[in-house]
């Protein structure tokens, strides 16, 4: 459908800005907070889309509910914005209904593996042809900085205000363990190895997950006494240890040790599509 633009204001005079064509600039300027990571993973996915050079119309962006979600707000692609927890099986019935589509899953950690987190798994066991993006932040930003089932053991939220006692997901580990045919992290400071593994996971068949990284100063990080988002990325580039092909269960994060980050799955196997194709075929095309 076509959308409203309006020219983004110019930082540098006479230089636009050259991932422009993909924002519904309209809905410009975001919401997002100062600091926050998620303006670079936006920048990331956009220009991994660009360098794929797929045709726009061939790509659909699927987010549900937080800071994360209003990703689908903002690129002029066709975006869902679904309710929490539920872009995963929106995603999987749009991927179904058309094979061509290039669906894109970019949401967070609340909404992908708290009440998302059973369309999670089975997208991942049945290796359903879609690229997970999620942005973890460890917390609930949108909604006031809730624990979540990343935030940190003894981390504080506005739910936990003497410490999270409540074991969170390694969703590396998670994702592999599920049966992800890619699995990879960086964070929000490694700009270009994140943007790679967008252009490998969007390209690769099956289901693809990366997990990004990111500060949110204004809610986990100013709880935990982390310091602005520049600060944040600070302790990434000092503790980020990348580990490729890493077993994916040693890449837990714990607050002040070194964690791993690279890239720990990349397998071939059927996907959900081929597998029921394949069924019908054996059955003699009655479907
Ligand atoms: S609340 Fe946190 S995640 Fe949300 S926009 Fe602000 S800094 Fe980013």
């Amino acid at each position: 459908m076509p959308v409203k633009t309006k020219p983004i204001p110019e930082a540098v005079p006479g230089v636009r800005h050259p991932m422009e064509k993909y924002l519904r600039t309209d809905r410009l300027p975001h919401i997002w907070c100062a600091g926050c990571g998620l303006g670079s993973a936006l920048s990331c996915f956009l220009y991994a889309l660009d360098e794929l050079g797929w045709d726009p119309n061939s790509v659909a962006v699927v987010s549900g509910i937080g800071c994360t979600g209003r990703i689908a707000g903002y690129v002029r692609l066709d975006s869902y914005h679904t309710t929490h927890g539920r872009a995963i099986p929106f995603a999987t019935g749009l991927k179904l209904a058309k094979p061509d589509l290039h669906v894109v899953v970019f949401s967070g950690d609340g909404d992908l593996f708290a009440i998302g987190g059973n369309h999670f798994i089975h997208a991942a066991r049945r290796n359903v042809d879609l690229t997970i993006l999620c942005v973890n932040n460890f917390n609930y930003g949108m909604t006031g900085g809730q624990v979540g089932p990343t935030t940190p053991l003894e981390g504080l939220t506005t739910t936990t205000p003497y410490g999270n006692f409540e074991h969170p997901f390694n969703l590396v580990h998670l994702a592999a363990s599920a049966g992800a045919s890619y699995v990879a992290r960086w964070t929000a400071l490694d700009g270009r190895r994140l943007q790679r593994a967008m252009v490998e996971a969007m390209s690769k068949k099956g289901l693809t997950f990366v997990e990004i990284l990111s500060p949110c100063p204004t809610n986990y990080g100013r709880r935990n006494k982390l310091g602005e988002g520049l600060d944040e990325l600070r302790y990434y580039a000092q503790h980020a240890l990348i580990r490729h092909g890493a077993d994916p269960k040693e890449a837990e994060i714990v607050p002040g040790n070194d964690f791993l980050v690279g890239k720990f799955v990349d397998v071939e196997k059927p996907t959900y599509l081929e597998m029921y194709e394949a069924k019908v075929r054996e059955l003699g095309g009655k479907r």
